[in-house]
């Protein structure tokens, strides 16, 4: 694998990437990733990009919780998509998201599991322990949460987590 801190148009155009489907935009709580057009249910959104690393040093780092942006694929490998080129590190947590990841022959996909319309902010479900991790357990501020935070039931494990252990 390439070194990703050229920052040439070659290592861009030679990226394999989905057209773009979405853009960053102001979210409630700081950036978040909006739907550009409309995506329809089961399509792929984006793909959550950066140099792999270990998932060994991935928990070390997130014992420190050192770096948010640490997207486990397996027990052998995790993304580090700390890097700005990484679209997919500006989705925002919700309980009740509208995407999902999945990966694919180690790379990670973000996923639409509900139509989408433009405009509309793209979310994930990163999971119970990433969020008491990076916000404190009581610090989900999706909309779902907002108004409910006294009220919250243990949710349902799903299939794709940040870091699931
Ligand atoms: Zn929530």
């Amino acid at each position: 694998m390439a070194s990703a801190s050229g920052k040439k148009a070659a290592t861009k155009a030679k990226a394999k990437s989905l057209p773009q489907l979405c853009r960053v935009g102001r979210a409630q709580t700081g950036l978040g990733l909006f739907a550009a057009q409309d995506i329809p249910e089961r399509k792929l959104i984006i793909e959550y990009t950066g140099p792999r690393i270990p998932t060994r040093l991935a928990q070390e780092i997130d014992r420190r919780r050192a770096n948010k942006y640490l997207f486990e694929i397996d027990s052998r490998w995790t993304i580090d998509g700390s890097t700005r080129t990484n679209l997919a590190r500006y989705v925002n947590h919700s309980c009740d998201p509208n995407a999902e990841a999945e990966s694919n022959r180690g790379r990670l996909m973000y996923r639409a599991i509900k139509p989408i319309e433009a405009g509309e902010e793209i979310t994930l479900d990163y999971g119970e322990e990433h969020m008491e991790l990076y916000f404190g357990k009581a610090g989900c501020l999706c909309p779902g949460c907002a108004d409910m935070v006294k009220t919250r039931k243990p949710k349902k494990s799903k299939t794709s987590k940040k870091r699931k252990r």
